[in-house]
């Protein structure tokens, strides 16, 4: 029996992937109307945690954040001695480590893991999950996680799969929030995004295609070699402010980009290749 602690819209696409192929699901969610699809469908709903961590399964946790993890476990610690705990609730790496820590005091076998997928695609294609933590968790339960996506395990320090995470979350919003910069600009002419889309989308996908080599040059820490200079980049990003000025649009999520790269060019880097912004941007530790 596994059971879910947190029926929200990621827990009940979970658990449900488990009820659809046949498993038997015990699950509580804290408001217990929230629960009620899942118990049409044949999962057993608890009307408390203790009664919800019973048996010797895994215990899956998906719940809002951090605190919320710690305001449930905390009171059923002793119950969840020698059991597994899976965290797919979102955490920073800090976060993660701290409830690695925890259960390791409770005696807890703990697996962090990072969801990359929306409810709708749990147990289809495109679903990846990272985990970290405990291995022989990980490889115990494997075929379950399987079901809900493609799993991998980046090792024993419970915070590396949501290094990972965040990292890749972080790319996803600024690229996010760089479309919707494109179609105000657009917009200023009364195109509609969807007609901004329709370009932007290709043109992206195929832009990640330099992905490889922006990573070679800063793993090689090399960044003399053939790529755009950052005398290039700040001449082009100057010319994108300007017409972001020009049809009355924001400029507050490009001009840091464009500091950045200036600050670059004052400390005498104008003619190494622009993936040395990276240098800059490592450095606040
Ligand atoms: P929801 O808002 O749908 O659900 C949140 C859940 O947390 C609910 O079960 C809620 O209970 C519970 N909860 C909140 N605070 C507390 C508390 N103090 N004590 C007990 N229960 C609490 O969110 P999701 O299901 O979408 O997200 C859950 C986790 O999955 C998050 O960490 C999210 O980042 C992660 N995730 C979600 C994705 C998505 O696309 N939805 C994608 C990737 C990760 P109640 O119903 O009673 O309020």
């Amino acid at each position: 029996m596994t059971t879910f602690l947190g029926l929200g819209a990621m827990g009940t696409a979970l658990a449900a992937t488990l009820l659809d192929a046949g498993l038997p699901v015990v699950g509580w969610n804290r408001d217990p109307r929230r629960a009620q699809p899942l118990a049409g469908r044949g999962a057993v709903v608890a009307d408390t945690v203790d009664k919800a961590v019973v048996g010797d399964g895994p215990v899956i946790v998906c719940l809002f954040d951090h605190r919320s993890v710690h305001d449930v476990l905390d009171p059923v610690a002793a119950a969840l001695s020698g059991r597994t705990v899976i965290n797919l609730t979102t955490t920073t790496p800090a976060e993660s480590r701290e409830l690695a820590a925890w259960a390791a005091g409770h005696r807890i076998a703990y697996l962090d893991g990072a969801i990359l997928a929306v409810p709708d695609m749990i147990g289809g294609p495109g679903s990846m999950i990272f985990y970290s933590g405990t291995e022989a968790a990980f490889a115990e339960h494997r075929e379950l996680l399987d079901r809900w996506g493609e799993s991998t395990f980046f090792g024993a320090d419970a915070g590396l799969s949501s290094v990972y995470d965040t990292a890749m979350l972080t790319g996803m919003y600024t690229m996010v929030a760089g479309f919707l910069h494109g179609a105000a600009m657009l917009a200023a002419e009364g195109v509609p995004a969807a007609e901004f889309a329709r370009w932007q989308a290709p043109f992206l996908t195929a832009m990640t295609g330099g992905f490889a080599r922006y990573a070679a040059t800063i793993d090689a820490g090399d960044y003399a070699g053939g790529g755009q200079s950052l005398r290039f980049t700040e001449v082009a990003l100057d010319t994108l402010l300007r017409a972001t000025t020009g049809q009355g649009v924001s400029t507050e999520l490009l001009q840091p980009v464009h500091d950045l790269v200036r600050r670059q060019i004052a400390a005498g880097h104008g003619d190494l290749d622009t993936a040395r912004m990276f240098e800059e941007l490592r450095t606040t530790r």
